[in-house]
């Protein structure tokens, strides 16, 4: 029996390194790693959108700490939320203090009394459990950047369970000024010493049996066997795993219902454009993450690498990547690089984030598939969709193929219980 496997990325390679049958890897790109793929230029390493490891499934992140042998180390979290001005301490509502008084006092006291109905959206949800002062100064400008889309237009299941909501007590706390830590559980997180998050992909592609890189999945056919085809090359295969964007793996397939086919493309996503930036100052700041609602600058989030890892840039120097999510066609996709990086070097100047002089190191990565929006018809379509990939029997696994927010534990964990599944039923 042979198994294919189609894509490179972290599930695909954590699934080929638990499977006791034989199997093949293939992935469209010249790198295996997708969306954990690290870029190191000029002695600087940048991640393709910040990547850190933590989990509460203690056994997964164990399991990938292992991995890394000793190339990983232990850090403190210290994301910041960027308003007004001020960096406010994430989780914001453990920070009010730190807000000009009368945005502190709107937070505290649409939180304490809050009239907000049941939610039926996500932008409800967000006012059910924050109120309307937290809402308005943070959290819907923050998602609607990140997500671009709407809030009102995205269901809420995910959300509810994975955000704790804050004991009053600890907001009042905020307010005053008291410190409190609030939601811990990514408080500490572990990062490789070296070579960014790609090092946990280099690690279990040694251990690969058999990978084909450059091959992109275009056709797929089953007759007695499962074909996979790239256009040149044919390949012959008992089973298939599927860790490619579920809307990718639809195309390369033949007499899919037209109720499959919609449902997919109704499935939303949005991509991301990451610029990189190496900096001639040393610590350019003591943050990890800067979340940035603001419309001034297009960018979400900012990620300092040097504070994942010194090693992630030269002595004396420092490295910083911005994130921006665009859906195809609007302002910032359509950008090209030099603008897309003049418009983040001239925001963090004027956010006060960087000298924009200072910078000795610019470049773009572009990922098409990075994060999966939940909008409200999101559960219908997906059933649909598993259910027809049940039916002809394709396994999925991974964040594009499931089609579900996960995150690399979620991934890891499921690639390696789908391995221990396939090796059992083998026996
Ligand atoms: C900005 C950002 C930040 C993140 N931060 C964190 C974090 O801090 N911590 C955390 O735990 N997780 C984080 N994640 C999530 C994490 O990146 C994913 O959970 C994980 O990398 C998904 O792995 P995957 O193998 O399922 O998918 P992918 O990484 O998408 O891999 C899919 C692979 O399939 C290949 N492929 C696609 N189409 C084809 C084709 N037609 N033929 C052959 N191959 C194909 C791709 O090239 C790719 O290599 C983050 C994600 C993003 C976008």
């Amino acid at each position: 029996m042979k198994i294919g496997i189609l894509g490179g990325g972290l599930t695909a390679l954590t699934i080929a390194s638990e499977l006791n049958i034989d199997y093949e890897i293939l992935e469209k790109e010249k790198e295996c790693g997708g969306l954990c793929r690290s870029i190191i230029k000029k002695g600087f390493t940048f991640d393709q959108g910040g990547h850190i490891l933590y989990s509460k499934d203690k056994e997964t992140l164990n399991w990938m700490l292992n991995q890394l042998k000793e190339n990983k180390h232990k850090r403190k979290r210290n994301n910041r939320v960027f308003v007004k001005g001020k960096k406010i301490k994430y989780p914001f509502e453990n920070d009010l203090a730190g807000l000009p008084l009368a945005d502190n006092m709107k937070c505290l006291y649409h939180y304490l009394f809050n009239p907000n109905k049941k939610p039926s959206n996500f932008k409800e949800w967000i006012y059910y459990t924050f109120g309307k002062g937290i809402a308005d100064v943070y959290l819907v400008p923050y998602n609607e950047k990140i997500w671009n889309y709407k809030p009102e237009k995205m269901s809420m299941h995910w959300v509810e369970g994975r955000v704790p909501k804050p004991p009053k007590i600890d907001v009042v706390k905020s307010s005053l000024g008291i410190n409190t830590e609030g939601y811990k559980h990514q408080l500490y997180f572990y990062y490789p010493k070296k070579g960014g998050i790609n090092s946990l992909i280099n690690v279990l592609e040694s251990k690969a049996k058999l990978i084909t890189k450059d091959f992109d999945v275009k056709k797929i056919e089953k007759k007695e066997e499962w074909i996979v085809s790239d256009g040149k090359t044919k390949k012959k295969f008992d089973k298939l795993i599927s860790t490619i964007p579920v809307m990718d793996l639809v195309k390369s397939l033949e007499n899919v219902p037209k109720k499959v086919k919609e449902a997919v493309q109704d499935l939303k996503f949005n991509s991301l454009i990451v610029v990189m930036l190496g900096v001639d100052a040393a610590n350019i700041s003591d943050i990890t993450g800067l979340y940035v609602p603001t419309k001034r600058v297009g960018f979400h989030r900012v990620c300092f690498m040097n504070r994942f890892s010194e090693n992630c840039a030269p002595k004396g120097k420092s490295a910083l990547i911005a994130e921006y999510t665009v859906n195809k066609g609007d302002r910032f996709d359509r950008m090209d690089n030099k603008e897309i990086i003049k418009h983040t070097i001239n925001g963090l100047d004027k956010l006060g984030i960087i000298n924009k002089k200072d910078v000795v190191h610019k470049d773009v990565f572009r990922t098409k598939y990075a994060y999966v929006v939940y909008e409200l018809d999101y559960k219908k379509n997906i059933k649909i969709v598993r259910n027809y990939f049940d039916k002809i029997g394709i396994e999925l696994c991974g964040r594009f193929a499931e089609f579900e927010y996960l995150n690399m534990d979620a991934c890891v964990r499921k690639a390696r219980e789908l391995s221990k599944r396939l090796n059992n039923e083998k026996r």
